[in-house]
This record gives C-alpha cells, sequence and structure tokens, in this order.
C-alpha cells in the first residue's frame, strides 16, 4: 500500500506541475517545526553529540529559510531552545495553531554501527520490526514525562500491542502526508546524496492526535562514525535544512494549485445539518476510475469511488455513525486492506472528520 501510494504520490506531482490554475483559496500558511527531544531527554547519543542538538540547529535553519523565502508563511516552532517538551504538548502546538503542517525531525541510532541513511516517517502500521523500533525509541520520550499513563490512554511505547492499536486511529491526512514524505526523501537522495531509506510508517506518539499532514524526519544515524560527523557539520546542516526546505516548498506549491483545481470544480455548498452526513471506509486509491466489481475489490460491500485531492479513491459501506464504521473498519483491515481508513461525507462531499463530528452531535 505504502509503495502505491507513493508512486500516486509521484503521479499527482507530476500532475500538479502541470496544473495551471492559478487563484489558490486555501493555502499553505503555517507550518510547525518540531525539533525533537531537548532539555532532560537528549534524544539518540552518538560518540560526541546528542540528537536534542543537532536536531535543534536543522529545524531553526529549516524554519529560517522558509521565513526567509515563502514570505506567506508563519513557522512556528516547538522548541527553540534546549529544553524539554513533552510529546502530546508539541501537536497541540500544532493543532492549536491551525497549523497546515507539522514536520518533526530527529536522529536514529541503532545497536550496530554500519546503517546510515535517512528515512520520512508518516502515521501507519509498522511493516517491519526495524521501524518499530525507531518509533519505540522516539515514544520513549514520553517515560520523562509525568502522568504520561494519563496523558497517553494507557499506551505502553514499550508493547507491541500498543502501536497495532494505534494504527487503527489513523488517518485522513495520509496522501498529503505520503506526498510531503517523498519529496524529503527525494531532496535527501537527490540533492544532499544521502542514503536513501525511503518513506516508512510507523506508529509515533507526536503525529498521533495532529489533524493536518504530518511527518517525522530521521536525518541520519549518530551510531555511524560518518554520519554523525556530516550531521554535526555545518555543511551538513545547512543541505539537511535546505532540502526539508525545498520539500516543504514543492508541497506548498502543489497542495495550492490542487485546491486552485478542486475550486474551479466545486458544486453549490450542501445544506447544514447532519441529513446528509455519512462514514465510509477507504481501502484504495489510483489515478485512474475502476470499475466497482474490480477483482481486487472482491470480498467487500457497497463500494463506491469518489474523486479527491486528484485521485480516484475507493470506500466500502456507508454508516450513519462513526462508531459503526469504525466496526467496519476492523472487518476491511481482515480482508487484507490493512492500511484503510475512516473517511467522513457530506453526501458525496469529503469532509474532514472533525467536521462530520461536530456534524453527527
Ligand atoms: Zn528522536
Amino acid at each position: 500500500m505504502l509503495k502505491r501510494l507513493l508512486h500516486i504520490a509521484i503521479a499527482l506531482f507530476m500532475v500538479f506541475n502541470c496544473t495551471l490554475f492559478v487563484s489558490a483559496q486555501d493555502k499553505i500558511t503555517t507550518v510547525v517545526i518540531d525539533a525533537g527531544h531537548g532539555g532532560k531527554d537528549p534524544g539518540a547519543l552518538g560518540k560526541h553529540s546528542k540528537e536534542k542538538d543537532i536536531v535543534l540547529k536543522v529545524a531553526l535553519k529549516t524554519g529560517y529559510y522558509i521565513e526567509k523565502y515563502l514570505k506567506d508563511v508563519k513557522v512556528i516552532y516547538t522548541r527553540k531552545t534546549d529544553r524539554f517538551v513533552e510529546l502530546k504538548n508539541r501537536t497541540k502546538i500544532a493543532n492549536n495553531n491551525k497549523a497546515d503542517v507539522f514536520i518533526s525531525i530527529h536522529c536514529n541510532s541503532s545497536r550496530s554501527s554500519s546503517p546510515y541513511g535517512a528515512e520520512t516517517y508518516i502515521m501507519g502500521l509498522h511493516k517491519d520490526k526495524a521501524n518499530l523500533e525507531v518509533a519505540m525509541m522516539e515514544n520513549a520520550a514520553i517515560l520523562l514525562e509525568e502522568n504520561a499513563q494519563d496523558s497517553y490512554n494507557g499506551f505502553n511505547p514499550n508493547a507491541t500491542e500498543s502501536y497495532i492499536e494505534l494504527s487503527l486511529l489513523k488517518d485522513e491526512n495520509q496522501d498529503q502526508s505520503a506526498l510531503l514524505a517523498y519529496l524529503v526523501q527525494e531532496q535527501f537522495k537527490n540533492r544532499v546524496g544521502r542514503k536513501d531509506r525511503g518513506v516508512n510508517q510507523a506508529g509515533f506518539l507526536v503525529l498521533w492526535r495532529a489533524t493536518m499532514p504530518s511527518i517525522l524526519i530521521e536525518l541520519g544515524f549518530l551510531s555511524n562514525s560518518k554520519e554523525e560527523q556530516f550531521l554535526n557539520s555545518e555543511e551538513g546542516q545547512v543541505y539537511l535544512a535546505s532540502a526539508i526546505y525545498r520539500a516543504f516548498k514543492e508541497y506548498k506549491i502543489a497542495f495550492e494549485k490542487e485546491n486552485a483545481a478542486q475550486e474551479e470544480m466545486q458544486k453549490p455548498p450542501t445544506k447544514k445539518g447532519n441529513a446528509r452526513l455519512n462514514y465510509r471506509v477507504q481501502f484504495y486509491t489510483n489515478t485512474v476510475q475502476l470499475s466497482l466489481n474490480d477483482k481486487r475489490f472482491r470480498g467487500l460491500d457497497d463500494v463506491s469511488s469518489y474523486f479527491h485531492n486528484g485521485l480516484y479513491k475507493f470506500t466500502s459501506g456507508h454508516y450513519l455513525k462513526e462508531t459503526e464504521a469504525k466496526q467496519h473498519l476492523k472487518e476491511v483491515r481482515n480482508k487484507g486492506f490493512g492500511d484503510a481508513f475512516i473517511v467522513s461525507f457530506d453526501g458525496d462531499k469529503r469532509i474532514s472528520l472533525g467536521e462530520a463530528r461536530k456534524l453527527e452531535k
């Protein structure tokens, strides 16, 4: 599924770049840059450096480039100094400021000194143990928080089951997060010459409750001495920060062009009230329309499709209540669509889950 998403992301990006519409109403105007760890939490340790110091420098540089070159974007940092910030508060800063994008910056570490390279994560179910271990390492930060048991619904950063449950909750922004993550990795690979470890998924608490497209970047491995040297160099930090800046800029351009195109096609707004509210389980996306009886949908009931953000998206079921859709989500996932998630509609117009919940009340 992730591979497919990435292929779609590439196709989307090409389409966006060729789109001629220019008058966008929905723009990306706020980004939250999150330097991981800080204060009493040093993060991963290299031979002579700490993750918290490197990621702060790269975060500040990234924000500086965005502010300097994208005048219409407001940059908000979760921290600008060496201080401890709880994971939940990092997300809260993004949500409260209605940020359009959330970028969390980290460094990796491994028990072995050989792994190196950069990877970018989006929220989702891990595909292998290595990805799970990265999330476990990053989520361990909550062990330094007070009342973490309450704050994260009893989430245990060291228990595999917690991660499976966490992945059930996401994610209506997955396509967008995957596109941004892909653009970051392209920059790292093509412009900074980093080894590309790809776009991966895992359950990161810092991304969990973010209500906007969000990614977590692992710049490189502090456990690899050559990479530690690069990560600590001024040149390395400038390269990495400018790569993230360029990826963000490409994403912004793509998003805004796409929205302009959407505006053109927009139907008159539907009436208020919940008469038209419905939830569906989205399980598949493609750049072309497929028959609803396509053999890859076999075993799924009530399949329908809609066109959204440049893609044909396929759903199963129509439900008036989110709780019913959640039940159905489990069934769809059990049928082999592990990345399925819930989407909501006003009639046939896609709306955010937040809006749907308001209507449902
Ligand atoms: Zn980290």
